[in-house]
């Protein structure tokens, strides 16, 4: 039999659970990945998707080509709709079965309904399963059998059943047979999409695209970093995280790939406080499933803010405010420094996207779902999910169950870089003046020179929030 596997956010060969089954039916699997309009151009419905991310999938989808050949056979690039597509390349290579990993996010469950359907009215056999997520979110309920809403407790759970299971990595399929050539055409969108997706990082982005150096990345990460990782992780002006954000979220790595690495690092660990660094990495692949299966639960998530009072919120929605702090030029140097690292790399430490998102909510008054949709038009990693989660975390919005959070911007800045290295390298025309005024952003005009004045003063900022905050309480 033939049998047509569909690559979407599983970008590999090695571990991949849907390819694996798709050979386990038959040697004759065709690879196929759909651009779809939807997905990678400006729509109506979904949020964008930043250059830099463009540029990742591209180039990794380009590497994901020859190791379809080295394997033995070849993964088809189309563009268009999936619905129609789909059914369409199973016709032309007759295959018998159609194979593709399960997604969260509402847009493909509703595709991917819809392409079975089709699929199963052709007299197809369509057949899913979950490789995302080292825990099925069906399997994770609280004792009550709900969905999980709190992050603690799911991190319980969640431990406990990946422990259990302990996850293997399954190899990647050889001897693969292209059976029809001629049948199918070959992956022009792709090359012709190379140089157009217009970002220019591509050079200073620390995630490198393709199944290859995901995996160099994971595993130097593991050789070195992860033994510090707590507290580096807590610092932007250090490299103490993995940079593998973009690779788990087009899936060129997998999260066993991932967790089985964290283990290996586990057997070489010398001291409580690395095994501790360790426990914390996985904390953060824990966060990654948390946000995965509460959109999956709540798909209502992706709409606006969990908590309903929020719809009511009194946003001020200033747009030249918002437009500042876009393009790192509100006046306090950290927020200037993390949107600069943004806008030039598509990559920002997880500290300081927390600290300007809380700037952008509670300093600038500012809706979050701007917020999100700006990270979505930047990020190298920009994730369903995993965005939304931490803008609603940042909002307090969202299922945190902290009432409101409100970070000071100059203590943050104190605490995680205290020495102003990281402002130094993203604000360079601050160079020269002294860390405690940097770290504050109280800087004088002379001083100053050309960098723009603070936008807002924190505290009558804070002081106005709050108000505006007792509105929706009641
Ligand atoms: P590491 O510290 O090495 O962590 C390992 C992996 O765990 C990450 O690669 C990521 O897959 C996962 N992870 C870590 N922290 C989180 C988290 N808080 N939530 C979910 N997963 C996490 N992450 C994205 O992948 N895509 C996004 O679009 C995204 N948007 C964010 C927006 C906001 C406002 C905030 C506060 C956080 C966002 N994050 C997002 C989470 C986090 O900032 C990044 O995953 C992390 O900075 C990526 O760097 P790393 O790969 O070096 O992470």
């Amino acid at each position: 039999p033939r049998v047509l596997f569909w690559h979407r956010r599983d970008l590999r060969l090695t571990d991949n659970l849907g390819l694996a089954a798709a050979a386990a039916i038959s040697p004759a699997v065709t690879g196929v990945y759909v651009l779809d309009p939807q997905v990678i151009s400006p729509s109506e419905h979904l949020l964008p998707m930043a250059p830099a991310r463009l540029w990742f999938l591209i180039e990794s989808l380009i590497e994901l080509q020859q190791r379809w050949r080295d394997a033995g056979s070849r993964l088809l690039v189309v563009e268009g709709d999936p619905v129609q597509l789909l059914p369409q390349l199973a016709e032309r290579i007759a295959a018998e079965a159609v194979v593709w990993n399960r997604d969260v996010e509402p847009y493909a469950r509703e595709r991917d309904r819809q392409v079975a359907q089709r699929l199963q009215a052709d007299g197809r056999k369509v057949v899913v399963d979950w490789d995302q997520l080292l825990i099925a979110p069906e399997l994770l309920k609280t004792g009550g059998g709900d969905p999980y809403r709190v992050y603690g407790p799911f991190l319980r759970n969640w431990r406990g059943q990946v422990q259990a299971k302990q996850p293997v990595t399954v190899p990647a399929p050889a001897g693969l047979v292209d059976l029809d050539p001629a049948a199918v055409p070959s992956g022009e969108p792709l090359m012709a999409r190379r140089d157009s997706h217009g970002f220019k990082g591509t050079e200073l982005c620390p995630c490198r695209p393709g199944e290859a150096a995901a995996m160099q990345q994971l595993t130097s990460f593991c050789d070195g970093a992860l033994f510090g990782y707590e507290p580096d992780r807590n610092f932007p002006g250090v490299v103490g995280t993995s940079y593998l954000s973009a690779a788990l979220s087009v899936g060129t790595l997998s999260p066993r790939q991932a967790w089985s690495a964290a283990q290996e690092a586990r057997e070489q660990a010398r001291s409580e406080e690395q095994l501790h660094a360790i426990a914390v990495w996985e904390q953060e692949l824990c966060w990654r499933e948390f946000y995965q299966q509460a959109l999956f639960h709540f798909p209502e998530l992706s709409d606006g803010p969990y908590r309903e009072q929020w719809r009511r919120f009194p946003w001020e929605n200033n747009e030249d405010w918002f437009d500042f702090w876009r393009e790192g030029q509100t006046g306090m140097p950290i927020i200037d420094a993390a949107m600069r690292q943004l806008n030039q790399t598509g990559w920002m430490h997880n500290r300081c996207r927390m600290i300007v998102a809380s700037y952008l909510v509670k300093d600038l008054i500012c809706d979050w779902r701007w917020g999100e949709r700006a990270f979505m038009e930047l990020e190298v990693d920009g994730d369903l999910a995993a965005n939304n989660g931490g803008w609603q975390w940042s909002a307090s919005s969202g299922m945190d169950p902290k009432p409101l959070r409100i970070f000071n911007p100059a203590t943050q800045a104190s605490k995680f870089d205290a020495a102003g290295d990281y402002i130094r390298q993203w604000v360079p025309e601050l160079r020269h003046v002294n860390t405690k005024d940097l770290l504050s952003g109280e800087i004088g005009a002379l001083e100053r020179r050309d960098y723009p004045e603070p936008l807002v003063n924190h505290k009558t900022q804070q002081a106005k929030f709050k108000a505006l905050y007792a509105t929706i309480r009641s």
